[in-house]
């Protein structure tokens, strides 16, 4: 199978989210406590449309810096790899806007810039949030050393997964300076990574892999099947273990939930995690055995499973088996959440949407 996909094949290689799986009815007594899926508020109506800048950046200073320039002014394969990329971003844009009512990885319009074609940085891809709030988008280029037949532009999971990174920062905004170690921790950095890694896969349904769209069908990263797959107190002593690898535990907490509740469940649980609860939780990790970020992750997964199947639901008992299974199912126990719940009220971050 080549990965080489023809122009002409308007987003043909991007399949639709599947149909939401009907979720079971939440255990008797459990009450309606704000199931189901997560939707974005936007008091003003209309969500903002996505509006992108493409830049070439095939030319570059010291330090491999890419000297950003109108695309016109690139080489002809920056447009092709420009014209491959709006592609796939139209269509991931539309699939967090069908599902959760978002408006983009900020959920303002998901204005951003995309610099195609950067030689310099290889096959990677990064996604970085400006000062001037509109986001960055880096593309590399075709990369032997990781079987990158082509560049990232031709594959929508990796250019969901560096989207997602925009969500993640965006719901992070602004915390205080209490929490920042946290976020400077290996383990955030983890977190981020495998919220990337499981929203991505989740609503392209690509059975929890990415990149294999440029690797001739193998898989970047496989979900199912990480290198370490179960936290303990070696892999958290072992300071060799880099964030990708981290984040792999953390991503079969997911797969393994989705065994018994199904895919979209969990992916939506994943994203109230990150749109309404990590940033609580995090606020909240002084409390004695709270976990440092860790900690705040399962239990923002644990409430956004009981907000989109509701308290009790199989969905809620999905996701401790998932944490149990990885070796960090102590922060998913009902003593736990009891012990950390956030005071009444606080449980869903305010919606701060300018009209912009
Ligand atoms: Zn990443």
């Amino acid at each position: 199978m080549s990965p080489i996909r023809s122009i002409g094949m308007v987003g043909s290689d991007i399949p639709s989210p599947t149909p939401a799986v009907r979720r079971r009815r939440p255990a008797a007594g459990a009450g309606a406590t704000g199931q189901g899926t997560p939707h974005n508020e936007h008091p003003a109506g209309k969500l903002p449309p996505m509006r992108i800048t493409w830049k070439d950046g095939s030319t570059s200073g010291p330090m491999g810096t890419p000297i950003a320039r109108p695309l016109s002014q690139g080489p002809a394969e920056s447009r092709i790899q420009a014209a491959e990329a709006a592609r796939h971003l139209t269509r991931i844009d539309e699939i967090l806007r069908e599902r959760w009512n978002r408006a983009g990885w900020d959920d303002k319009g998901g204005a951003m810039t995309v610099i195609v074609n950067q030689r310099a940085m290889g096959g990677n891809a990064y996604f970085a949030s400006l000062t001037d709030g509109t986001g960055e988008m880096g593309i590399g280029v075709r990369d032997a050393r990781i079987g990158f037949q082509q560049s990232p532009a031709y594959s929508p999971s990796i250019l969901f997964h560096e989207l997602v990174h925009g969500i993640v920062g965006t719901e992070l905004q602004g915390l205080p300076a209490k929490v920042q170690p946290y976020l400077n921790q290996r383990e955030h950095n983890a977190i981020n990574e495998s919220i990337a890694d499981v929203l991505s896969t989740g609503l392209l349904n690509t059975n929890w892999r990415n990149g294999q769209e440029i690797r001739d069908g193998s898989p970047l990263r496989d979900l199912t099947n990480p290198s370490v797959p179960k936290w303990n107190g070696s892999v958290r002593r072992d300071t060799g273990l880099e964030e990708h690898t981290l984040a792999g535990v953390v991503s079969r907490a997911a797969v393994v939930a989705a065994e018994s509740a199904g895919t979209l469940p969990v992916v939506d649980a994943w994203y109230a995690g990150i749109d309404s609860h990590y940033r609580t939780e995090l606020l909240s990790v002084e409390k004695p055995g709270a976990g440092r970020a860790l900690g705040a992750w399962v239990r923002a997964t644990m409430r956004g499973a009981e907000q989109v199947g509701g308290k009790g639901s199989d969905l809620v008992d999905a996701m401790r088996d998932g944490w149990e299974a990885v070796g960090l199912g102590r922060y998913a126990s009902k003593a736990q959440l009891d012990a950390t719940a956030p005071p009444a009220g606080a449980g869903t971050k305010p919606k701060r949407r300018p009209k912009s």
